[in-house]
């Protein structure tokens, strides 16, 4: 079976004796030229900003109303009870940048403290919670795809510290039928190191029970309200 898709430029030349190495050249397209930002912290030329520090005019509410978080030195936190806060455009494939910190919370525990969640296309969940010695199920702490995929490392920083996730979401496909053809993928990087190792998403993040795969489209980015005042800041976003 081939190991090559056959969208790839070198798929049509399997079973050929190729003894020219301009045969497996490609030159086209030739990838964009982006200006990288002066550090990490800052977006490339190329990126949506969906959160700068100043508003958060690029989201809502789930009923269509404006963001009741709360915004103070250029960080968008969690008013708990308010609920979640999702994105008005909606994104397939992506790579996401968002800064993210624990309160302090020294009576909380297990998903109880920081409990917070990045979810693409508002079905599949990076997990956001303070796992700096604070031991939970391996499938539910920070970096992990909730309920489906532990981090291969704890990253995570003390509660107070601010946290990098840099995510790459590749949307699931379906079938003109809506049966799934192929599983999306998360890879993560916590505070620069690798959590997620381009790890297939089984469905959709469910709290009781196992994934679904319900055909759908590009979707929003959500951000939860689990009741703990979790920040985010510098939040952007490259289409992939
Ligand atoms: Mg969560």
């Amino acid at each position: 079976m081939s190991i090559i898709h056959k969208n790839h430029p070198l798929y049509s030349l399997q079973g050929q004796n190729i003894t020219d190495p301009k045969v497996t050249e490609v030159w086209e397209p030739e990838p964009e030229v982006v200006t990288p930002g002066n550090s990490n912290a800052l977006p490339p030329s190329d990126a949506i900003v969906l959160f700068n520090g100043t508003n958060a005019t690029q989201w809502k509410h789930e009923d269509g109303s404006a963001v009741e978080w709360k915004i103070s030195n250029g960080e968008l936190t969690v008013e708990p009870g308010k609920g979640q806060i999702e994105t008005i455009e909606k994104f397939g494939d992506c790579q996401l940048h968002i800064e993210w910190r624990s309160p302090i919370e020294p009576n909380r525990k297990g998903q109880d403290k920081g409990n917070s969640g990045i979810f693409f296309q508002g079905k599949y969940e990076v997990q956001v919670l303070n796992s700096y010695q604070n031991r939970t199920y391996s499938n539910g702490q920070a970096g992990s795809i909730y309920k489906q995929h532990p981090p291969l490392v704890n990253a995570m920083k003390p509660a107070g510290e601010w946290n990098v996730y840099d995510i790459i979401f590749h949307a699931p496909k379906f079938d003109h039928k809506g049966e799934i053809t192929q599983h999306g993928s998360l890879t993560v990087l916590h505070n620069g190191i690798l959590v997620q190792d381009h790890s297939p998403i089984l469905g959709s993040t469910e709290y009781i029970g196992l994934p679904k795969n319900d055909a759908h489209g590009d979707g929003p980015i959500f951000l939860q309200d689990h009741s703990n005042k979790v920040s985010y800041r510098n939040i952007w976003l490259r289409k992939l």
